[in-house]
């Protein structure tokens, strides 16, 4: 249970930055608090409140490769999920993942921001962002520089400094042909996920260009299928293939079981998450 001595209200990614570190004592920043506030540990001084800080918008911005959207750390799930900016196939696994995620009350509450950055339980929207490529834009002291979401976490020691602030998530819009799709199995439909999957897809002239395949619950971090994505390259976009990559995702990975399901069921929920996201993906190319 927290027990804090103070919380504070940044006006600015700068400010919040500032205050994280140069105060005295324990802190975390605090986005919506669906975490930090149920777990958050009696030895935290105080938190950092992000509400204030001007973090909560969704646009696409013009870029010299086509476009980008750009999403707000502090934008709520469930604004996200209704967002007009992601009304396309390209953006699909997105819309999919936040307008699947908890509760309606849940939803209301959580960020961005929040669920991209946890990592002890398997977030939903890090590998529908991860499929389609996005980079984070993270504050540091010396001010904000744009890091991949793939290193984010792969190396995570190496890229995250103490106090980083993530500003916003950022994904290319300019890949024409790029569709997605989000497939997720839980114990019930609001609970966290068992394992979820993001496909992106491009498809031009009846071949796969581009695949990306990204699991969450079977490993620690998510989970980037590259042998999936080097199988599907140049193949025909049909449902034997699909399966195949499928196959070869059920294969190449190790889960770990716990109260949720064993490691043995993760691995074949792999394979079928995988096998689904793909073909609904193609399906909107
Ligand atoms: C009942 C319930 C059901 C849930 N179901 C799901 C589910 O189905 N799928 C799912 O993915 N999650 C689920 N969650 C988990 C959680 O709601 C989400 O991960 C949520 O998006 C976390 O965001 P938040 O804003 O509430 O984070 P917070 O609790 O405010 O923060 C979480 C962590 O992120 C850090 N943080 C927050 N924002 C930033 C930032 N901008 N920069 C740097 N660090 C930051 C905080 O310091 C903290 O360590 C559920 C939670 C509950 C309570």
């Amino acid at each position: 249970m927290l027990d804090l001595k103070n919380l504070y209200r940044p006006k600015s990614p700068e400010e919040a930055v500032r205050t994280l570190l140069e105060t005295e004592g324990t802190g975390l920043y605090v986005a919506g608090g669906t975490i930090v506030v149920p777990t958050g540990s009696p030895s935290l001084d105080y938190l950092v409140d992000l509400t204030d800080a001007g973090l909560d918008y969704v646009r696409v911005e013009d870029t010299p490769d086509g476009g980008a959207l750009v999403i707000g750390a502090m934008t709520r799930i469930a604004d996200l999920a209704t967002s007009p900016e992601l009304a396309s196939p390209t953006l699909r696994a997105i819309i999919e993942a936040a307008a699947d995620m908890g509760t309606h009350t849940t939803r209301n509450r959580a960020t961005v921001g929040g669920n991209v950055f946890a990592v002890h339980f398997p977030s939903d929207l890090p590998p529908a962002f991860l499929a389609l490529g996005a980079s984070i834009r993270l504050q540091g002291t010396d001010g904000p520089r744009d890091v991949s979401l793939e290193d984010f976490y792969a190396r995570r020691s190496e890229v995250y400094r103490r106090g980083d602030l993530i500003v916003e998530i950022r994904v290319s819009v300019g890949h024409e042909g790029l569709a997605s799709a989000f497939e997720k199995t839980g114990r019930t439909r609001v609970d966290v996920a068992i394992v979820s999957c993001a496909a992106a897809v491009a498809v031009s002239g009846g071949t796969i260009e581009m695949a990306r395949v990204v699991l969450n619950g079977i490993s620690p971090v998510p989970y980037v299928a590259a042998d999936a994505g080097a199988y599907l390259a140049g193949k025909s976009p049909t449902e034997d293939v699909f399966r195949e990559a499928g196959r070869l995702v059920s294969e190449n990975v190790s889960p770990r079981g716990d109260h949720r399901a064993s490691a043995d069921y993760r691995r074949k929920v792999a394979g079928v998450m995988t096998a689904r996201a793909l073909s609904r993906a193609a399906g909107a190319v």
